[in-house]
C-alpha cells in the first residue's frame, strides 16, 4: 500500500486515538485539524468521567468488539505512569439482585459483598478492577504520543465537508457534534450534563455508577486527587451556564449513593455544564467518495467515546493495513 496522507477532523479522544493507531501500525502520514490549540482540548473529552464499562448494543454488533477491544489495550496502558489510567473497582448499582449480562462475561466482575451496599438499592456488582482513564493526563499523554509519531496538529475551523482537500488521500470526521452544521446529520443532537469536582478529601480509591436506580444519573468518580461527581441530563437547552441548584441536586445524590461522601457547596472546586454529541447509533462508516478517496465517519459518541475509541480506532487502521 502507497502512503497515504490521512487528515483527521476532531482532536478529541476520537479523532486522538484514530491518528495515533493509525501512526503506530503504518507509515502513513497523518494531519490532525480541530478548533483547540496546542494544549487544549475539547470540553467533551476532557470533562468525562471516562470510565470503561461493560457495553453491548442489540443494533450494532460491533459495539461489543469495540468495547473489549479497548479494555484490552487500556489494560495494557494502565502499565505506563503517565498514561493517567488507573485499574481500580467500579461499583455498578443494579435495581435488581438478578445477575447482570455482564457478569458472565468478564471474570472480574463479581457481586457485591453486603458492606458495598447502600440502602435503597436492589444489588451491586463490581468490576474489580476496570480502567478508569482520567482525561487530564489521558488526553497530554495521547496528543504527545501522537506528536511523537510525526502527527501534525493545525488549529482550524472548517465550515463543510462539501470540498474534501485535494492533498489529502483520506479523511477521517472525529468532529463529535460538529457533525450536526457539518454534515446536517439530523439523529445528532447535544445531551447536556453536569459535572461537580470536588477535592478527594476521603482519599476514595473506587468509583460508584447508578444508571437505574434511585439516584440516577449519579457517577462519582476519582481523577487524581479529585473526585469528579454528576450529573443532571437534559436534550432542551444548549446553554453551558452552571447552575447552582443541579450542583445540589448532584451532592445530594451522589452522597445518597455513597454516603461517606458527604461534600457541601463549599467543597465544590468547579462546576462544568458541558454538550455532548447524542446519537441512537455511533456512526462509524467508511464512504468512498467519486474520485475514488475515502471519507470514514467517526463520531455520534455519545456517553460511550472512551469505551469504543481503541476498538474504533484499530478497525479504521486496518483499513489502510495497519
Ligand atoms: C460528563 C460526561 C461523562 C462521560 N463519561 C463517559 C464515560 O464514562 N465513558 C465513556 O466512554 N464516555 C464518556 N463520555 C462520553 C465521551 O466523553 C465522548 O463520547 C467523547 O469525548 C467523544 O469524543 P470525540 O473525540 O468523538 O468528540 P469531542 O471530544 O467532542 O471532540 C470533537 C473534536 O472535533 C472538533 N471539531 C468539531 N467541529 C469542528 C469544526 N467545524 N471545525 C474544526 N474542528 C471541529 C473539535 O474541535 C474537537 O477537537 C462522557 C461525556 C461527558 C460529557
Amino acid at each position: 500500500m502507497k502512503n497515504l496522507r490521512i487528515l483527521v477532523l476532531g482532536s478529541g479522544v476520537s479523532g486522538l486515538t484514530t491518528a495515533m493507531t493509525i501512526l503506530q501500525s503504518t507509515d502513513h502520514e497523518v494531519t490532525l485539524w480541530s478548533r483547540e490549540s496546542d494544549g487544549e482540548f475539547p470540553s467533551n473529552s476532557s470533562d468525562a468521567f471516562a470510565l470503561w464499562l461493560p457495553l453491548r448494543e442489540k443494533a450494532d454488533q460491533r459495539v461489543e468488539g469495540w468495547a473489549n477491544y479497548s479494555l484490552k489495550v487500556f489494560k495494557a496502558l494502565a502499565e505506563i505512569p503517565d498514561s493517567g489510567i488507573s485499574l481500580k473497582p467500579v461499583v455498578i448499582f443494579s435495581d435488581s439482585k438478578e445477575k447482570p449480562w455482564f457478569a458472565k462475561e468478564y471474570a472480574v466482575a463479581r457481586q457485591a459483598q453486603a458492606a458495598e451496599l447502600t440502602e435503597g438499592y436492589e444489588g451491586a456488582w463490581v468490576l474489580d478492577p476496570a480502567p478508569i482513564i482520567d482525561p487530564s493526563g489521558y488526553l497530554p499523554w495521547l496528543r504527545f504520543n501522537v506528536a511523537r509519531e510525526g502527527g501534525k496538529f493545525v488549529k482550524k475551523n472548517i465550515d463543510s465537508l462539501d470540498s474534501f482537500p485535494s492533498e489529502f488521500d483520506v479523511i477521517i470526521n472525529c468532529t463529535g457534534l460538529g457533525s450536526a452544521s457539518l454534515l446536517k446529520d439530523s439523529s445528532l443532537r447535544p445531551g447536556r450534563l453536569q459535572v461537580v469536582t470536588v477535592k478527594n478529601t476521603i482519599g476514595l480509591d473506587r468509583a460508584y455508577v447508578d444508571e437505574v436506580g434511585p439516584n440516577k444519573p449519579a457517577y462519582v468518580v476519582p481523577h487524581g486527587k479529585f473526585l469528579k461527581l454528576g450529573t443532571v441530563y437534559d436534550e432542551d437547552n444548549q446553554s453551558t451556564e452552571v447552575d447552582e441548584a443541579s450542583t445540589k441536586d448532584i451532592l445530594t445524590r451522589c452522597s445518597s449513593m455513597v454516603p461517606e461522601l458527604n461534600f457541601t457547596l463549599d467543597d465544590v472546586v468547579s462546576v462544568k455544564r458541558i454538550l455532548c454529541g447524542m446519537r441512537d447509533l455511533v456512526r462509524m462508516e467508511p464512504i468512498q467518495l467519486a474520485d475514488g478517496r475515502t471519507l470514514i465517519h467517526n463520531y455520534g459518541h455519545h456517553r460511550t467515546g472512551y469505551i469504543t475509541s481503541h476498538g474504533i480506532a484499530k478497525e479504521i487502521a486496518r483499513l489502510f493495513g495497519g
